[in-house]
């Protein structure tokens, strides 16, 4: 089937922004047509990509298939396209049949699992933390992993490190208290991205008056190699510390990932939650236990993050464009996603005036929004 989006101010990641038309067929970019348009144009990006996310709206992904499902059929309307629903509670040997249920359940737009765990140092939000064992690795990887999120100073954690990049598998730092040198060992050993970064990476303590300590933080910032994704969503991680993490990486090595939860993408208001406990939800803030206003998850959705770092940043908007888009894609090699060139997969999104998606296409077909 061919279609044709045609007058469009069109974003390339990281490189341009300029108008014309986009030829799409058999779920590709099979033709960019640059021409003037006239009057105001909407803007037509690559569809968001979201690495880090356990759920949205009711949905949680490591809970059952249709959740899935579910959650796959609601991500259109934020400008997602693609995301890696995010473990963190089932990756032991009781639930290896779950799990290959939750994996014959991904849809094309999940192109795998990110587990975040279980070979952790830190718990966070109850993520498991045992010393790296290849033999569930082994095991878990027979489902369809993209990435893993280890801690540098988990116990026996290089070999997990080394058997993941064997692999192909991308593998995230977090969860971590780890010092500098275990650190670098990590990103030695294949480790090339921090998630969720500064949160859940405690400050190291000061050991001496006037002595100041260096850790994962530090390692990850200064090395060239390493990216980092944040949850872009003014609670989680101040837009200061993400103009840290840019002057060093620069925008080729910062991704936004939202780490939504149950309570994203839902209308303000109190909702229910697995966890025996109601979410309180509103714009601009994390989901917060109902009862005593303590931070139970984010709440954030790839549009409303993207919108913060256009506003945050000053930086061309196609830069800031590529840390949804392409940059996540090159993360975890997904080579068809997150950019506009002939070839690439037709996941696309066209955007209001305010940045509203209107209409989403995924493989080239429109899930979203009206013809
Ligand atoms: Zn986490």
């Amino acid at each position: 089937m061919t279609s044709k989006i045609s007058n469009v101010r069109i974003v390339f990641p990281g490189e341009k922004l300029a108008t014309g038309s986009i030829q799409l067929e058999a779920g590709r970019i099979a033709g960019i047509e640059l021409h003037p348009v006239t009057g105001p144009a909407p803007l037509l990006t690559p569809g968001l990509i979201d690495l880090h996310t356990h759920g949205i709206g009711h949905n949680l992904y490591e809970r059952s298939a249709q959740e899935i499902r579910k959650g796959a059929a609601v991500l259109p309307q934020f400008g997602t396209t693609c995301v890696l629903p995010t473990l963190y509670r089932v990756m032991n040997r009781e639930s290896l049949e779950h799990l290959a249920t939750l994996s014959d359940a991904l849809p094309a737009s999940m192109p795998g699992f990110h587990l975040e765990g279980p070979f952790l140092a830190l718990p966070g939000a109850g993520a498991a933390t045992i010393p790296g064992d290849l033999a569930l690795l082994d095991e878990l990887l027979r489902f369809n992993v993209r990435a893993m999120s280890i801690s540098p100073d988990a116990v026996n954690i290089l070999p997990v490190i080394k058997r993941l990049r064997e692999r192909g598998i991308a593998v995230f730092m977090t969860h971590t208290r780890a010092s500098a040198e275990q650190s670098e060992a990590a990103v030695a050993a294949g480790a090339t991205h921090g998630t969720h970064f500064y949160d859940v990476f405690p400050i190291p303590a000061e050991t001496e008056p006037g002595v100041r300590q260096v850790g994962a933080v530090e390692a990850i910032l200064a090395d060239k190699r390493v990216s980092v994704d944040f949850i872009a969503d003014g609670v989680h991680v101040h837009p200061l510390a993400i103009k840290c993490a840019l002057a060093a990486k620069t925008w080729a090595g910062v991704v936004l990932i939202t780490d939504s939860n149950i309570g994203a993408g839902l209308p303000a208001g109190v909702h229910d939650t697995p966890w025996g406990f109601q979410v309180r939800v509103k714009a601009g803030d994390g989901a917060r236990n109902a009862e005593n206003g303590t931070l139970a998850g984010s709440a954030l959705t790839m549009n409303v993050g993207m919108k913060n770092l256009l506003r945050w940043l000053d930086l061309p908007p196609e830069q800031v464009w590529a840390m949804g888009t392409l940059n996540p894609a090159r993360v975890v090699g997904l080579a068809r996603k997150g950019r506009m060139e002939v070839g690439a997969d037709a996941d696309l999104v066209l955007w209001d005036a305010e940045l509203n998606p209107v209409k989403t296409w995924v493989g080239g077909e429109l899930v979203y929004g009206k013809i």
